[in-house]
């Protein structure tokens, strides 16, 4: 508890205390040698054991001359406030402990009857009864008489077990112990729970040289029910932090190194390593973000941080990436029993999921209100040019008079009327297969088709589009792949690959490629257009994911969406690979014979 080996001599010295020193000079070297000794003793086995009485110096003269210092000491750290507090406590605390251990060690030396050592008895903070060899009580002192709630008379003379009772049955401690000091003539020492009182006592009982036994005992309630409070308290703490469904750590020092975490805090780092680690050493790829600066901040301002749906990129799994994870966290500081800092405490809430949903519904919804708006768009353009083509054709009609309208012009009409309506059915269409797609009832009717003859006739299709796009269509083609699927619904996706490399391949050569290997047919749509970038190869397959605006290309975003489910349907599959500025392969892998 305190600095070993303190010279008390030099302790008050350091005091400037002259009337102590004075004092302690006057009463002889006996009991500063014996102080000496004892504070030599201390933090040592040997330390609840009074040095040997010095020759030419007799118990009663030691005890007296220890209950005089600890009175001057009183009186003199009474006027000398500025004494530091723990050197204060340590000296009444020393002084009293050594009138105490005198007293248990000798008190079967010591007469009882003493007047000076009865007034001894009564100021230490020890109860004290003395019996004789029949447990008749023969001595108490005041401290005893307050914490028994018996009266000095109501005691002396009597059987100590009578007016004890709880002491009497064989099991407890108290009969064991006195019995044993009693029978065995040794010192006995233990802790004992005191129910008809409600009192914890810690006692030692000694045998005295006259028959019978001493007992001190001193009142260890406060302390035990706070160690219980505590160990309970540290109990129900345990339990929240182990089963806790948040993770939870505790940091300690000013470096945040892991002392504790629980399961689920763990859980967030599988395989790693944390205890005993600094934050930033367990943690490297927090090095340099906000967090190590936040968490200084808690430890050295004792006031906590709150974050709500903090972005924190961590490697979740031992060897794996860097991903980026949100939480709901509290910083808390946590003080030691001296008030000063200790370290930080986490509690946290991974709500990565619940951002990652939540940010997936709001681009959905931004989504749904983007394809609202083009497909509004998309079906009214045509409506408005067939509408203005209808009404010239029936101003030239009923205007035109004499100037009749001839059946060429009536033809070339309808044709652009024509061109007007399937780009609407096309919408229609694909607005169709969406809500086909979603109910379940998208159909397929399967013949035996080969890819080859498809694809040609697609390229075929499509080569003048392309030219006038002033950009090459061409085609390299393995003869054979037989298979069975829906001819129209691949076709469909086919031309939904090749519409695209005409909208977003930015007038680049585009190549069809068809190539057969263990029984798989794989067709290719390469562009060197713009490209797609990574993060994006994934959502583009989505429906209504664009990654342009509709005012720069139109677009419903539904085609890949589309294409998909088709060539899932056909046990098949739809990849892309692509570079942002360097171009797009999109490829269809189906199985034939
Ligand atoms: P739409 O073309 O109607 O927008 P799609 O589902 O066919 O719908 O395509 C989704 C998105 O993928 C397009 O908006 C575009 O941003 C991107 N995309 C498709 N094909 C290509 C390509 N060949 N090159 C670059 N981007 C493409």
């Amino acid at each position: 508890m305190m600095e070993n080996n303190v010279h008390i001599s030099e302790l008050l010295k350091a005091n400037h205390e002259t009337l102590v020193q004075d004092w302690l000079a006057s009463s002889g070297s006996h009991l500063r040698a014996h102080i000496d000794q004892y504070f030599k003793n201390l933090n040592t086995p040997d330390q609840d054991v009074p040095p040997p009485i010095p020759e030419g110096y007799s118990l009663r003269q030691l005890i007296i001359d220890y209950k005089l210092l600890r009175e001057i000491l009183f009186n003199f750290l009474e006027i000398r406030k500025e004494m530091n507090p723990s050197s204060r406590k340590f000296l009444i605390y020393t002084i009293d402990k050594m009138l105490r251990i005198i007293v248990e060690h000798f008190v079967s030396e010591v007469d009882l009857k003493d007047i000076e050592i009865n007034d001894i008895l009564n100021s230490i903070n020890d109860g004290f009864v003395t019996v004789d060899k029949n447990f008749t009580i023969t001595g108490v002192n005041e401290q005893h008489v307050r914490l028994s709630k018996k009266s000095r008379e109501e005691q002396i003379g009597r059987n100590f077990f009578k007016v004890f009772p709880g002491t009497n049955d064989p099991e407890s401690d108290y009969y064991k112990g006195y019995h044993k000091a009693m029978k065995e003539r040794i010192f006995v020492s233990f802790e004992s729970y005191y129910p008809p009182l409600d009192i914890w006592t810690q006692v030692n009982v000694v045998p005295k040289s006259t028959g019978g036994i001493a007992i001190f005992y001193s009142d260890i309630t406060l302390q035990k029910k706070a160690q219980r409070t505590l160990e309970t308290e540290k109990l129900k703490f345990e339990a929240l932090f182990l089963d806790s469904s948040a993770p939870m750590a505790l940091l300690r020092g000013e470096k945040f190194t892991y002392e504790k975490i629980n399961p689920k805090y763990a859980d967030l780092f599988k395989g790693r390593l944390l205890l005993n680690k600094p934050l930033v050493e367990a943690l490297p790829e927090l090095r340099g973000t906000m967090f190590p600066k936040i968490m200084k901040d808690v430890y050295e301002t004792g006031s906590p941080f709150i974050g709500k749906e903090m972005l924190v990129p961590l490697i979740r799994e031992a060897g794996g990436p860097l991903v980026n994870s949100y939480f709901d966290f509290t910083y808390s500081r946590i003080d030691d029993s001296q008030g000063k800092s200790y370290g930080i405490y986490i509690h946290a809430i991974d709500v990565t999921e619940k951002v990652n949903a939540r940010k997936a519904i709001e681009r959905a919804l931004h989504s749904r209100d983007e394809f609202l708006s083009i497909a509004s768009h998309e079906l009214k353009t045509p409506l408005t040019s067939l509408k203005l083509q209808i009404q010239l054709a029936i101003r030239k009609i009923v205007v035109g008079g004499e100037k009749k309208i001839s059946s060429e012009s009536i033809v070339n009409l309808f044709e652009s009327n024509v061109i007007q309506i399937n780009r609407l059915v096309r919408l229609v269409d694909d607005m169709l297969d969406i809500s086909r797609i979603e109910s379940g009832n998208f159909s397929y009717q399967f013949e035996r088709v080969n890819l080859c003859d498809l694809v040609k006739k697609i390229h075929e299709q499509f080569k003048d589009t392309f030219r006038n796009n002033s950009s090459g269509l061409s085609l390299d083609c393995d003869p054979v792949a037989y298979g069975n699927f829906d001819k129209e619904r691949i076709e469909q996706v086919l031309i939904n690959l090749l519409t695209n490399a005409l909208k977003y391949g930015d007038n680049t050569d585009v190549q069809i490629t068809l190539r057969v290997k263990d029984k798989k047919a794989r067709i290719s749509v390469t562009d060197k257009g713009r490209g797609i970038s990574d993060s994006d190869h994934k959502r583009i397959f989505e429906r209504f994911e664009r990654l342009v605006s509709a005012k720069e290309i139109s677009g419903f975003g539904i085609g890949l969406y589309i294409s998909k489910q088709i060539v899932e349907a056909h046990n098949g599959e739809i990849l892309v690979e692509s570079f942002p500025g360097k171009g797009s392969t999109f490829t269809i892998i189906l199985p034939i014979d």
